[in-house]
C-alpha cells in the first residue's frame, strides 16, 4: 500500500482552503481523507469515515470543542471541508457514560450537537470517533485486513500479525454499541496505535493527520504482506467447455428473469441494469469448483450488505449450444433466490419488537461461471456500485481463503445491518422516475430529433444508447447525458449486430428501441433513378428493419416485453412533390410498425410511430427552409408555423411524443402527429 503522503501537497490544500476561512487542522483532515477515500483497496463507495477534534465558533459567537467528522452520504475520495459537519464535542463524549442508546436517540444527540443545524447528518459511525481521544481518528474497510478478520481464527492471525500495536475489537454492529466496545478495548490498551475491527475494517489515530494516516497505510502493509505470504491460488478450477455463451448473449435471459413483476399490473415489471465484469481475478472465482460454497458465506465488511443482499445469486455455466436448459435452470435459481431470501427475513424479523418490511426479493450480485459476475442496479450507477463492491467482495474472499478460510458475521448480525434503518437511509431515495432500470437505444442519436429524444427518456430516467454514424457526434452526446455511445450505421446489417452487443455488454439489455436514423432523398418518381430509391429503401426501411429486429432479439430473451418507436414523418401519410424517394420507404416503415405490432404483440412487445413534419435538422436545414419559403412567398418563420396551430414545432416537441408513446403501456399499432396540425397528412 502507497503512501502518498506529500508536504508539499499538504501545504498546498492548508493554503489554499485558508483562503475560504478554513483552518489548517481541517485543511488537513481533507487532503487526508481523500488520500485514503483515493484507494479503492482500502474504502468503496461512501464507505470508511474520519474526523479531527478542534475548536470552532458555534452560532452564538463562542468558541468551542468541536468533533469535525464525516456526514452522511459523502465520499471520502471527494470530501470537501463541509462534508466533515462540526459538533459539540463534550455532550457527545458524555454518552459514553450510558448503558445503552437507540438508533433514533443516537442521532437526534447528534443532530441536536451540529454547530451548524442545517449541516448534513453525521456518520453512523460518529460516536466511535467522538469517544476517542486522538485528535486524528481515520477508519477504513481495507480489502487486506478484512482477509485477516474475515476467518475463524481472525484474531489469532491479527494477534500474530500486530502484537500489542493494534487493539481487537469483537464484531459488534456500528452505532452505540460499537462505539463503547471500542472505547472500553482501547482503554485496556492505551498503547495500542489504533483498532482492529474484526469483520469490519480497521481504525487508527494520531495526534497529527499525517501520523494518523501513515500508521493506516503501514499496518494495512502488514496485512497485505501477511495476505501475499499465503496460498496465491486457493481455487480448484472446472474445466469450460469451448462453446461458453458471451455476456451479450446471456445476460438478457438472466435481465429478464431478475426484472420483479409489478403487482396487480399484467406484463408490467420493475427492472435492473446490469453491469458486468470478468477480469481474470473474477473469472477465476466464478469458475472456482467451490464457487457455491465460499461465495454465498456473507458480507466482507457489513455494510456491503445494503448495496450486494447477503449473498449473491449462482447460476450455471451458459453453453452455447444450450441456451433454452441454462434459461430453464436460471429460472428456477431465482424462484429459489426469491424463495431463500423470504425465508432469511422471515427467519429473523419475527419475533422483532420493531418489525421491518422487506425489501424485494431479487438478487443484486450474479454470479456466472464461465462468464463472470454482474452487479444489478436500479440504474447503471446503482448496477457499477454492485459490480465494484462484488469485485472487491471476490478479492477479500479469495485472498481469506488463501489464508484458511472466508467467514463473515452471522445471518442474524447480517440482517440486523442489512434492516437496520441508518443503513438503509444511504440508499438513494430519490423516488424512482417512470423509466428507471430501463435501457433505450436511440439510433440517429447525435443531433436533432434523435438526441433530443435521448435526452427527454433520460431525463425519465432511462439509461440511453446513442447509436450513430457520427461515431464522435455519438460520444459527444454520450458524455452530456451521461450515456454510452456507440458507431453504428444502419445500413450496415454487422454493424447493427455489434452495436445491440455492446448496448447489451453495458447495460445488460434494450427495452425501448427509437429507431431514428433517416435521411431524404428526392427526385421526381417518373425520372429518378432506381438507385436513388434503393439507397433510401437501405436506409428509411431497412435501416429500421435491422435495428428492429436486433432489438426483438435481445427482448424476446429478456421475456419482459418491450417498445419499438419509429420515426416516420408525415411523408409516410401525404406525400409531397418530388419527395417519393423519402416517402416510399418511410410508408413501409410505418406498415413495419404495424407488422411488429401483430406479430410481437404477444411477446408484450409493442410498436408505434411518430408522424412528424418541419423540423429543424440535417433533414431539412436552414438552406432548404430559405428556398422553400422564398418559393410559398412566406418569411422563414411564417413558413416553418404554416400549421393549423400557427406555431414552429420543435425537435423536443417529437422527443415528447416519443416518451409519451414509450410509456403508454396499453398503445401499440399507434401513430402519434407532431406536425402542429396539418389536415392533409392527418390519419383516418
Ligand atoms: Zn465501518
Amino acid at each position: 500500500m502507497r503512501n502518498f503522503w506529500s508536504d508539499a501537497d499538504a501545504e498546498a490544500t492548508v493554503a489554499r482552503y485558508r483562503g475560504e476561512g478554513i483552518g489548517a487542522e481541517v485543511a488537513l483532515r481533507v487532503y487526508t481523507t481523500r488520500l485514503l477515500g483515493g484507494d479503492p483497496g482500502l474504502v468503496l463507495h461512501g464507505g470508511g469515515n474520519t474526523s479531527v477534534k478542534t475548536r470552532a465558533r458555534d452560532l452564538s459567537g463562542d468558541e468551542v470543542e468541536v468533533l469535525c467528522v464525516k456526514g452522511s452520504g459523502w465520499d471520502m475520495g471527494s470530501i470537501e471541508p463541509s462534508g466533515l459537519p462540526a459538533a459539540r464535542l463534550e455532550p457527545l463524549r458524555q454518552l459514553r457514560l450510558r448503558e445503552a442508546m437507540s438508533d433514533d436517540d443516537m442521532l437526534l444527540a447528534q443532530r441536536a450537537n451540529l454547530v451548524d443545524p442545517t449541516g448534513p447528518s453525521l456518520s453512523v459511525e460518529t460516536l466511535l470517533h467522538a469517544f476517542l481521544a486522538h485528535k486524528y481518528v481515520d477508519h477504513t474497510h481495507a480489502n487486506a485486513v478484512l482477509a485477516l478478520t474475515d476467518q475463524p481464527d481472525g484474531e489469532e492471525l491479527c494477534r500474530d500479525l500486530y502484537g500489542r500495536r493494534m487493539a481487537l475489537v469483537p464484531y459488534v454492529m456500528p452505532g452505540f454499541g460499537l462505539a463503547k466496545t471500542a472505547h472500553e478495548v482501547f482503554q485496556a490498551e492505551p498503547e495500542a496505535e489504533g483498532l482492529i475491527l474484526m469483520k469490519h475494517g480497521i481504525v487508527t489515530f494520531a495526534e497529527t493527520a499525517k501520523e494518523a494516516y501513515e500508521r493506516m497505510i503501514e499496518m494495512v502493509t502488514l496485512a497485505e504482506k501477511r495476505v501475499a505470504a499465503a496460498v496465491t491460488e486457493p481455487f480448484v478450477q472446472v474445466s469450460l467447455p469451448d462453446d461458453v455463451a458471451t455476456a451479450a448473449e446471456m445476460a438478457p435471459i438472466l435481465r429478464g428473469l431478475a426484472a420483479l413483476p409489478e403487482v396487480g399490473r399484467k406484463g408490467r415489471f420493475k427492472r435492473f441494469v446490469l453491469d458486468h465484469r470478468s477480469n481474470p481475478e473474477v473469472m477465476r472465482f466464478v469458475d472456482g469448483a467451490d464457487l457455491e460454497r465460499y461465495s454465498r458465506r456473507g458480507p466482507v465488511t457489513p455494510d456491503h450488505v445494503i448495496r450486494t443482499k447477503p449473498w449473491p445469486l449462482v447460476v450455471r455455466l451458459p453453453r452455447r449450444s444450450g441456451l433454452d436448459g441454462f434459461t430453464e435452470a436460471a429460472k428456477a435459481a431465482v424462484a429459489s433466490y426469491a424463495a431463500d431470501y423470504s425465508a432469511y427475513f422471515e427467519r429473523h424479523n419475527a419475533g422483532r419488537a420493531d418489525r421491518k418490511a422487506t425489501l424485494d426479493p431479487a438478487p443484486r450480485v450474479i454470479l456466472v461461471p464461465g462468464v463472470g459476475l454482474f452487479g444489478l442496479g436500479r440504474s447503471a450507477k446503482e448496477a457499477r456500485i454492485a459490480a465494484d463492491i462484488a469485485q472487491t467482495s471476490v478479492r477479500v474472499i479469495s485472498a481469506a481463503e488463501g489464508l484458511g478460510g472466508f467467514e463473515s458475521i452471522s445471518e442474524a448480525d447480517i440482517f440486523d445491518v442489512e434492516y437496520w434503518s441508518l443503513e438503509q437511509a444511504k440508499l438513494d431515495e430519490a423516488k424512482d422516475l417512470p423509466l428507471a432500470g430501463q435501457v433505450a437505444a436511440i439510433t440517429g442519436a447525435a443531433s436533432g430529433i434523435g438526441r433530443a429524444t435521448a435526452a427527454a427518456l433520460r431525463a425519465a430516467g432511462a439509461e440511453v444508447a446513442l447509436l450513430d454514424n457520427d461515431a464522435d457526434g455519438a460520444a459527444r452526446v454520450a458524455r452530456e447525458l451521461g450515456g454510452l455511445g456507440v458507431a453504428c450505421d444502419v445500413t450496415d446489417g454487422t454493424r447493427v449486430s455489434a452495436a445491440f452487443e455492446e448496448v447489451v455488454e453495458a447495460f445488460g439489455g434494450v427495452d425501448v428501441l427509437v429507431s431514428n436514423a433517416g435521411a431524404a432523398w428526392q427526385g421526381r418518381i417518373g425520372e429518378v433513378a432506381e438507385e436513388v430509391l434503393r439507397q433510401s429503401f437501405e436506409l428509411n426501411f431497412y435501416g429500421h428493419q435491422r435495428a428492429a429486429q436486433a432489438a426483438v432479439k435481445v427482448m424476446r430473451l429478456q421475456g419482459t416485453g418491450g417498445v419499438l418507436l419509429f420515426n416516420t414523418s408525415k411523408q409516410a401519410i401525404n406525400p409531397g412533390r418530388d419527395f417519393g424517394p423519402y416517402g416510399l420507404p418511410k410508408a413501409a416503415t410505418l406498415f413495419l410498425m404495424r407488422q411488429y405490432a401483430v406479430d410481437h404483440g404477444a411477446d408484450g412487445i409493442r410498436a408505434n410511430a411518430v408522424n412528424a413534419d418541419r423540423i429543424r435538422s440535417g433533414l431539412l436545414t436552414d438552406a432548404m427552409i430559405a428556398e422553400r419559403a422564398e418559393a410559398r412567398g412566406l418569411s422563414e418563420e411564417n413558413y416553418m408555423a404554416g400549421n393549423l396551430l400557427g406555431r414552429e414545432v420543435t425537435a423536443d416537441d417529437v422527443a415528447q411524443a416519443f416518451l409519451g408513446l414509450a410509456l403508454a403501456e396499453s398503445t401499440t399499432g399507434a401513430v402519434l402527429t407532431v406536425d402542429g396540425g396539418n389536415i392533409a397528412a392527418a390519419l383516418r
